[in-house]
């Protein structure tokens, strides 16, 4: 990353390591090129050991983002009249819920205000009721709800859903590869992601993983198949060509990515899952430090509910939305909201991927946060917010 560009502290796309930025700067391979065959099968392999998948686990790699991934799950999962139960936490949540009622199910939501999340009784109670009015297909939820920077517990939703013989379906698109998922213990069906949130890639790639359970449901859909392009059965046979290293072709891959995908997963796992979700955490945990000294309050409205990925942060009294420019100015791109009801009262700061082992990178996105809060007339100690996450270590 050079220094005459903008820190990107978005979440997503994100800043990209020097490994996986090189593995982007090669001309795109053929999709029959023994380099790509090979790089593709062992990201393949290494997608099971990032969402801590079982073996019977079918990962899929299909260029799109991370909309295309979500949509991916519903067109092979849910069939028209299928009874869903959705845990909606904001923004992301929303667009789930549309694309279930286009597939034709009948969604049951489980809601909280704004920054909240439901608890896990409260769902079990809705599922509870759901499904004694006939069986549930499934329960979909957002690990990180982008628009609020709230986490839920994917752990017992997996559970209750197994326990009910619906699926669970989870959109981690700003939560995989850095909030701790494991999808193999939890019994978790489907997860979900984008390549450029916490996967740390440019971009262009919507990753996901089923279970052999969601494999037999869209093995077993009445319905008829889904659009081509979306149907797992149409980019199975590829998957598993691939990972026996035999090239195969149904629709041209993001060869390029591919590359740089194997390249980015390999970083990911060279300190394991559990240092990796660590790292998040201890950076994450180092800025809500730093934001506090600021005084600027997260949208979430209790600390279990904050995300490591991003911090969604209420503008102070008497700031508004022109603190994102004046951060912008002090070289760091940070995001707007996006939750309808909070629209221009809060700010979103990406941190996953790369920039969480880059202590001086995190300091720079506080220095340039404080700095425009002073500008904007607020009284703030920049000083005492950079030490506050020094002492819990960027890095
Ligand atoms: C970013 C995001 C999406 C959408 O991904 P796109 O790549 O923008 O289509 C979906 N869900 C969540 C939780 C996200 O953060």
């Amino acid at each position: 990353m050079s220094d005459s560009r903008r820190l990107l502290m978005i979440p997503g796309p994100v800043e990209l390591s020097p490994a996986v930025l090189a593995a982007c700067a090669v001309p795109p391979p053929g999709h029959l090129d023994a380099r790509l065959v090979e790089a593709f099968g062992s990201a393949l392999a290494r997608m099971r050991q990032v969402w801590l998948a079982p073996a019977s686990s079918q990962p899929f790699v299909v260029p799109g983002a991370g909309t295309l991934a979500m949509e991916l799950a519903v067109a092979n999962l849910v069939e028209p009249g299928d009874r869903v139960l959705l845990v909606n936490t904001g923004t992301f949540s929303e667009r789930m819920a549309l694309m279930l009622r286009r597939a034709g199910a009948a969604v049951r939501e489980v809601t909280a205000p704004v920054g909240d999340a439901p608890e896990a009784e409260a769902v079990a109670r809705a599922l509870d009721e759901l499904h004694g009015g006939g069986p549930v297909k499934a329960l979909v939820a957002t690990h990180v709800d982008t628009s609020t920077g709230v986490r839920i517990d994917p752990e017992p939703l997996a559970r209750l859903a197994h326990e009910h013989g619906a699926l669970s379906i989870f959109d981690g698109v700003c939560a995989t590869a850095a909030e701790r998922f494991a999808m193999a213990d939890w019994q978790a069906d489907v997860y979900l992601t984008a390549s450029q949130k916490a996967i740390g890639l440019p971009p262009g790639l919507a990753l996901v993983v089923a279970g052999e359970r969601a494999l037999s449901a869209r093995a077993a859909r009445r319905a008829g198949p889904p659009p081509a392009y979306l149907d797992w059965e149409s980019w199975r046979p590829i998957m598993t060509a691939y990972e026996e290293r035999r090239p195969a072709y149904f629709s041209t891959p993001a060869t390029g990515l591919v590359l740089a995908l194997d390249v980015g997963l390999d970083e990911i796992l060279a300190g394991g899952m559990e240092r990796r979700f660590a790292d998040h955490e201890r950076a994450a945990g180092a800025l809500r430090e730093a934001w506090r000294v600021l005084d600027l309050a997260p949208v979430p409205v209790r600390p279990r509910l904050e995300a490591n990925t991003l911090s969604a942060l209420r503008f102070p009294a008497g700031i508004g939305p022109a603190l994102i420019g004046r951060i912008a100015e002090r070289g760091v791109t940070v995001a707007g909201g996006l939750h309808p009801a909070l629209h221009g009262g809060y700010f979103r700061v990406g941190h996953m991927g790369y920039v969480v082992q880059r202590a001086d990178l995190l300091r720079r996105t506080v220095e340039a946060v404080a700095g425009a809060l002073g500008d904007g007339g607020a009284a703030v100690d920049a000083r005492a917010a950079v030490a506050a996450l020094d002492r819990l270590g960027g890095a």
